[in-house]
């Protein structure tokens, strides 16, 4: 199958109201190149630098997403253009994103990243620092930051009841926090992102509203 072929039947299977987003990490321009001309517009990446030089080369009007693990040091290569970074998991990594987006004159839109797989690798936050940040006086500082969700990642098991118990767990926390901290203007949360090529299905079942698909767009990916 092409890339166009994966992309239509991906989309075939899931209602519009979930964003698809492909993750190009590793692949080339030529990839992405491909997957635009069929439409599709939101892109994520892992890498500060592979983000930056890919953006260099394509249609400004792609939509880009970063989703893997950010440095501070590093915000501000992406602050000017980035259109949600997924992988907010400390006060620190916010505040120097609100700093940064201020200097480029934008609002950026973020997503705090909560630990939900049983692996101690994964980052993120759990539910107690995801309230102390939402409750803290320096958040409602943040002036150029929206958090617009929350992202997630399973466990990499082929235990699909723990997969769907994480990804439960991760929507119910969701919903508590949409209860207990009413929207304001840098807190807005609408967007769940969970569910990569292997579990897509069972983060829509769970109530995702945005999917990581890499894989099964554009293939294996080589590391070499
Ligand atoms: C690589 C990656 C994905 C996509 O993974 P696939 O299994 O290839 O779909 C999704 N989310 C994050 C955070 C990733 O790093």
């Amino acid at each position: 199958m092409s890339i166009a072929e994966r992309i239509s039947s991906l989309k075939e299977g899931f209602p519009k109201s979930v964003t698809l987003v492909a993750v190009s990490k590793t692949h080339p321009i030529e990839a992405i190149q491909k997957a635009y001309e069929v439409g599709q517009r939101v892109f994520g990446e892992n890498k500060v630098q592979e983000m930056v030089e890919k953006s260099e080369q394509l249609p400004t009007d792609i939509k880009w997403h970063l989703i893997g693990h950010l440095q501070t040091n590093k915000v501000k290569y992406i602050a000017p253009f980035v259109t949600l970074i997924h992988s907010i998991d400390s006060e620190k990594l916010l505040k120097e994103v609100n700093k940064r987006a201020r200097q480029n004159d934008r609002i950026i839109d973020c997503l705090l990243q909560i630990h939900i797989a049983e692996e101690d690798t994964k980052f993120g936050l759990n539910a107690s620092e995801v309230m102390d940040i939402l409750a803290s006086d320096k958040f409602m500082e943040f002036e150029n930051v929206r958090i617009v969700g929350l992202m997630g990642m399973a466990t990499f098991t082929d235990d699909e009841a723990q997969v769907r118990r994480e990804f439960q767990q991760l929507k119910s926390l969701f919903d508590q926090l949409n209860n207990d901290f009413p929207s304001t203007e840098n807190w807005q949360p609408t967007e769940l992102s969970m569910g990569m090529s292997g579990d897509y299905e069972l983060a829509i079942e769970q109530g995702s509203t945005m999917v990581r698909v890499g894989s099964k767009i554009f293939g294996a990916r080589d590391y070499s």
